[in-house]
């Protein structure tokens, strides 16, 4: 999916690194998908730009619909990223200029790493349960692995652990001594939390990662904070334990790395280091050279936008 800021953001990331345990509530902002698919974008915000390699997390629906495609977003280019989509409802149809084609369904993941570049579109399928929620998140690929060939891969089932009170899966590093078989190119961890009613969860953590929370259904307890779905709860580092409560049926996603530790700049579905990295992204997107073709598609791919002022500019 894109992200249509303007202007390319930078992250001051080392400035914000909490070393010690933490809750920093950022509230997502409202964003536009597609034709028309509201969504709680919770990162990037202006408080928070990275966490760990977690530089994007869109959380859409949940929504029902009786005709069309709530999810419709044509050919689009990206670089220097990995997506990590998951749904929680629904469906959606993938198809990139490797060739790939991938019917996602709840409890799957796709994973796209874009390396130097790739092509993709993300669709509603014609054959669908006509609802739909989830989440889409990007990772940063680090420095010296930023240029690998872009690659997609689909996993059918992924590690669930079993806790008193809940359960988590992990759909992508590791976490209580489970490993997701997603192909991860730094230190991470990303999955999905559901916390029973009334009920209390301990869940081991690595203490020197930075972690975040963000709550897709009811409502968590963390000492003594309440925290509801459409905010970014960033956590620090530290925590060897996050003890959690549930209010309702609660689903969360768990997001966490070790400090990234790089200054990355975002533009459009660009994730570069410098502004010339990204005009020349936007040119060869142009030029239709580097990206590829998406096969398959019904309609014209995404015109990128016009690049505002110098995109370098540290603010
Ligand atoms: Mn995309």
């Amino acid at each position: 999916m894109s992200n249509l800021a303007s202007s390319p953001q930078p992250d001051p990331c080392a400035a914000e690194i909490r070393s010690a345990p933490v809750i920093e509530g950022h509230p997502a902002r409202e964003a536009i998908l597609g034709p028309g698919l509201k969504l709680r974008r919770a990162l990037p915000t202006t408080g928070r730009r990275l966490v760990g390699p977690w530089c994007f997390l869109d959380h859409f629906g949940p929504i029902a619909y009786e005709s069309g495609k709530p999810v419709d977003v044509a050919p689009h280019p990206h670089i220097g990223l990995q997506t990590v989509t998951w749904l929680i409802e629904g469906e959606l149809l993938h198809k990139d200029s490797l060739g790939y084609e991938s019917l996602i369904r709840p409890g799957e993941l796709n994973l796209m790493t874009a390396g130097r570049g790739i092509a993709h579109s993300e669709e509603t399928p014609p054959q669908n349960s006509g609802r739909i929620h989830g989440v889409q998140l990007w990772v940063a690929l680090p420095d010296i692995e930023r240029h690998v060939a872009p690659t997609f891969n689909h996993y059918d089932s992924l590690p669930v652990v079993q806790f008193e009170g809940g359960r988590a899966t992990t759909i992508i590093g590791e976490l209580a001594e489970t490993r997701s078989p997603a192909t991860a190119y730094s230190p991470i961890v990303g999955a999905q939390l559901i916390v029973d009613d009334r009920a209390s969860l301990a869940l081991p953590l690595d203490s020197g990662f930075e972690h975040a929370l963000v709550v897709l259904e009811g409502v968590i307890h963390l000492e003594g904070h309440k925290l509801l779905p459409g905010t970014l709860y960033y956590l620090g580092m530290g925590r060897g334990t996050l003890r959690l409560k549930g209010e309702g049926l609660v689903r969360a996603m768990l997001v966490g790395g070790a400090p990234f530790g790089e200054q990355v700049l975002m533009w459009w579905n660009f994730v570069a280091r410098t502004p010339e990295e990204i005009a020349q992204a936007r040119e060869d997107w142009l030029r239709r050279r580097r990206f590829g073709e998406v096969r398959g598609y019904a309609g014209a791919r995404l015109e990128a936008p016009a690049l505002q002022g110098h995109p370098g500019t540290r603010r």
